[in-house]
């Protein structure tokens, strides 16, 4: 239950792009393919529910 809840908070992460380090701010269940804004790199892709984040996750947040 206390999985589910954590499941349910966390809606945004900040992201690292591992190319040139730009931080930006990705929606967790993101339906689209998300770049990078300054290099293009793609930081996650989309899946069947979550997003498969492809850079270093900094922090999360509702
Ligand atoms: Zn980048």
């Amino acid at each position: 239950m206390v999985e589910l809840n954590r499941e349910n908070r966390s809606r945004f992460m900040k992201v690292k792009c591992p190319d040139c380090e730009n931080e930006q701010v990705v929606f967790e269940k993101a339906t689209t393919a998300v770049d990078c804004i300054v290099c293009g790199h793609l930081l996650t892709e989309p899946t069947g529910g979550k997003a498969m984040i492809k850079a270093e996750i900094v922090s999360t947040f509702e």
